[in-house]
Parts: C-alpha cells; structure tokens; sequence
C-alpha cells in the first residue's frame, strides 16, 4: 500500500472495525491494523450486547465484524504499531512490515485487565466457565444469588463490592496489598454485607463447584471470581504525539472523538467511559462520522 490512507485505524476491535465499517462506506480508504488481543476475545458468550437474544462469543462477533468491514473495502493487517509520527498534515505509522501514511487516524487500541497470579491456561480455562470474570456491568446478572469474590483493596474494588450487591448477598473482598481498607471504606462494606478477607491471593485451582484460592483465612472456593485490580490503558501513541489524557492514561476527547491533536481520533475503552461493547461502537461511529466530515471539509475530492 503506497498511497496515502484516508484513514488508518490501530486496533481491530468493536470501536476499530465498527470505525471501518462506516469508513468504508463513506468510500474512504481505510486499514485497519490490529494486534489481535481484543478484550472482546476473552468473552465467552456476551448476553447483554443487543441483538443477540441467545448470546454470542467475542470470537464470533469480532469475526463477523471483520467480515463485514472486508466486504466495503476495509483492509485488515495483523500486527502491532510501534511509532506514530505526524507527517504533514497526516500521520505516519510504523511497526514490522508496516509502514503507513495516512490523513487522519483512529486510536481504538484498548485497555489491558491487571490479572491475579494465575497461569494463561488456567486464566482461559477459568474464564471460558465463567468462575473468573472482569466485567459486573457485562455478567452480574450471570452471578446473581451465587458466592462471589472480588479482588482489590482500593476505592474501585470496594464500589465493584457494591454494585455487585444487587445481584448477590454473598460477597467477599479479598485485599491484595499490605494496607487495609480506608475506615470510611471498610464501614460501608460492613453495612452492606460484604465480608474482608486478608490476601494476597494465589495458588489458583478450578474445582467442580467454583475457583479455589488462597488467602489469609486459609483455602477458599467461590463460584465467581472478579478481579478489581485497575487496567493497563493503551494510549501511548496517542501521548507520544502531544494528545491530552486523564490523570488514569484514558485519551481525552470532544464530544465528536477529537482528541487534542488535529487529525487524530480516538473510541472505545482507551477512552474514558462504559467500557462495553455498545458504548465503543457508538463512540466509533460517531468518530467515523466526524473524520468523514472533517476530511471532507479540507479536501475538495469529498465535495
Ligand atoms: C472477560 C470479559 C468479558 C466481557 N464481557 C462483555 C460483555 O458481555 N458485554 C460487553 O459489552 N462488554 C464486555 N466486555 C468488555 C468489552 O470486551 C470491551 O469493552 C470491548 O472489547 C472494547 O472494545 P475496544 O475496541 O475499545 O478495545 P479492544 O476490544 O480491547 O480492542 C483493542 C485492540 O487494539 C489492539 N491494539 C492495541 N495496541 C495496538 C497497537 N499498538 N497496534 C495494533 N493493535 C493494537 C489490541 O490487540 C486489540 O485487538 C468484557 C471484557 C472482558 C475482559
């Protein structure tokens, strides 16, 4: 690919190849280039993204993305950006075997879930049952009445404890640093039910009836498992080129998906925000939308 993109978008997951969907059928020249680890390919089957009244896999909805943003024209390439440079008026982006110029671009790169101790296959194993998930917006209601665990010791986790009690009265908080809980903090999740158990924990097995641990208190079994341990936000080529973030490393954005630096774009969890499918949709239509109009109102070839 020599010419230069319309758009580029770094990321191929729902913000990144809904972006494409719509790029592409606004006839620009779109690539998408993703580095295939989607948060969305850890869910086993989603049952609150509308439209799928049975649930459906991140796997497979990813791949009827790609599918459909293939079929107006979208090209998808593997493989991870590692410098994104301004060049003129566009943007310059390289990686192995890839070198890349384009107009505007569209960062939908994501986040990363901080995991407990547990080893990769175990983590998938332990996921795909569903006695280990990240998401209590997404599956709380996959959890209700059940003995659920949360794991964290800051202000996150305990809100996650109390969300989570709308859906269960049987919660505990396993702590996972030295310090304890703010007093203010730890009153809350007393009045509440939930109940503080001293960590770290570790040594991880799936058993028949839930996801066993150790903690303080000994050897422990849940039938659900909700890491709280913070996220790791991909939006370093985003700050390498000058774009305004939050105090988190979310990419900071107008009401349109413009970030701070002209021409470049951003949706999705790398955003602040839902961190949901749905929501990185919308927020990459609506980002597909504007890079349209904004090309359009500079370029004379759009009119
Ligand atoms: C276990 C689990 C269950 C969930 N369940 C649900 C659910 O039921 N319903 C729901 O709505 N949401 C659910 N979510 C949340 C949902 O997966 C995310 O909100 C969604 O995937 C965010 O989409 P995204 O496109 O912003 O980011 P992602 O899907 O994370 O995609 C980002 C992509 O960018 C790529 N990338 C990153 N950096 C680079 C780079 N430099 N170059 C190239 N590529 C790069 C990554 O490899 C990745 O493929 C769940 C999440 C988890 C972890």
């Amino acid at each position: 690919m020599s010419d230069q993109l319309d758009c580029l978008v770094i990321g191929g997951g729902p913000a990144g190849l809904t972006a494409a969907i719509y790029l592409a059928r606004f006839h620009l020249s779109v690539a998408v280039i993703d580095e295939g680890s989607s948060r969305a390919l850890q869910i086993a089957c989603t049952r609150n993204h509308a439209g799928f009244p049975a649930g459906i896999s991140g796997r497979d909805l990813l791949g009827r993305m790609r599918m459909q943003a293939i079929k107006y024209g979208a090209c998808i390439i593997d493989g991870r950006v590692r410098q994104l440079d301004r060049h003129g008026a566009g943007f310059f982006a390289q990686g192995q075997d890839i070198a890349l110029d384009a107009r505007a671009v569209l960062i939908a790169t994501g986040v990363t879930n901080r995991r407990p101790p547990i080893d990769e296959a175990l983590h998938a194993e332990a996921l795909q049952s569903g006695r280990l998930r990240y998401c209590p917006v997404c599956d709380g209601y996959e959890v209700t009445g059940q003995h659920v665990a949360v794991i964290g010791s800051d202000a996150r986790a305990a809100k996650e404890c109390e969300f989570l009690r709308s859906f269960t009265d049987r919660i505990s908080l396993i702590l996972d640093g030295r310090d304890g809980l703010a007093e203010p903090v730890a009153k809350r999740l007393a009045s509440i039910g939930v109940r503080v158990i001293g960590g770290p924990a570790e040594q991880f097995a799936l058993e028949a009836n839930g996801l066993s641990l150790s903690t303080a208190a000994g050897r422990l079994c849940f039938e659900a498992v909700y890491p709280a341990l913070g996220s790791v936000i991909h939006s370093e080529l985003a700050t390498a080129l000058g774009a305004a973030v939050t105090e988190e490393g979310c990419i900071k954005v107008d009401s349109h998906q413009r970030t701070s630096v002209a021409g470049l774009y951003a949706a999705g969890d790398v955003v602040i925000g839902l961190d949901q499918i749905s929501h990185a949709m919308g927020e990459a239509g609506v980002a597909a939308t504007t890079i349209r109009n904004d090309l359009a109102s500079s370029c004379p070839r759009f009119r």
